[in-house]
């Protein structure tokens, strides 16, 4: 499990100003929360972490590796290099986004041949694990459209773990579920945080927050504005 260190970020929209002097530190194996009114910056400040968006200075590192940059605020990664580090980020968004066509052990089999050059068998015997520790272990010939939206997100999930990431970032994975599926989908995640993953997760379930993260960290108006642990936040238990 990796830390992550994000140091002064700044992210500009245009003249918008999305991400206002972010600082905040990820401890290696627990959970952060990000929680904060909706516009705030949460989703902004993930896509930073995973290159999806480019941040405007300041620095995020992945342990001691610098993302985004070659130097703080300098010239942009080689492709090449940002590939590689991205492999190290995993990222579940609140559209699952797996292929129609594709069974679930296809959409998760899929990224570790292609992006990590696995061999087909073998790619599938570590798909097929990952869809085990998901509890989908009897889904794997199933096609997304033949399982419920939370079987869906937790095929996502696998999809994610199956490349060994370092950390995982979680954009709302729970916000297009129907409330009676939330809670299979936030087990699993409760699940990967008991095994130690490192875990950045912007959620609307304040039970999760208060109960699985080690760390909430409130957003407003592109600010970082507090980071500690859920009992000064919610009350003790
Ligand atoms: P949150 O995840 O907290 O809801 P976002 O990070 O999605 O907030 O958005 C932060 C702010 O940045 C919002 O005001 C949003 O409208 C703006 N924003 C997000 N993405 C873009 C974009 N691609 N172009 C312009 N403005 C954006
Ligand atoms: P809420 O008011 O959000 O339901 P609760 O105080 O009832 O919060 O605590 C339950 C919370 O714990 C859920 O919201 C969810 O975030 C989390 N939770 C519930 N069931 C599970 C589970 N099986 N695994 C992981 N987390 C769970």
């Amino acid at each position: 499990a990796a830390s992550v260190e994000i140091r002064n970020v700044n992210k500009f929209y245009g003249p918008f100003q999305a991400l206002r002097n972010v600082n905040l530190h990820v401890p290696p194996g627990k959970v952060t929360c990000l929680i904060g009114p909706s516009g705030s910056g949460k989703s902004t400040l993930l896509r930073c972490i995973n290159f999806l968006e480019e941040y405007d200075s300041g620095e995020i590192r992945l342990d001691e590796q610098l993302i985004g940059y070659e130097t703080p605020g300098g010239r942009r990664m080689r492709p090449r290099r940002l590939r590689e580090l991205r492999r190290d980020i995993g990222m579940v968004f609140q559209q699952f986004n797996l292929w129609p066509h594709m069974t679930a052990l296809q959409n998760v089999a899929e990224g570790l041949e292609r992006v990590r050059g696995m061999a087909r068998a073998e790619a599938q015997a570590q798909a097929r694990a990952a869809l085990d520790k998901v509890g989908l272990g009897d889904k794997t010939q199933n096609h997304p459209g033949r399982l419920s939206g939370g079987q869906q997100q937790r095929v996502a999930i696998a999809r994610a773990i199956a490349m060994q990431p370092r950390v995982m970032l979680f954009d709302e994975p729970t916000s297009a579920l129907d409330p009676e599926l939330v809670g299979e989908v936030l087990s699993v995640m409760k699940q990967l945080a008991t095994e130690g993953m490192t875990m950045v997760v912007v959620t609307h379930e304040m039970g999760f927050a208060a109960h699985v993260a080690d760390q909430v960290a409130f957003m407003e108006r592109g600010e970082l504005v507090s980071a500690a642990p859920p009992s000064q936040i919610f009350g003790a238990p």
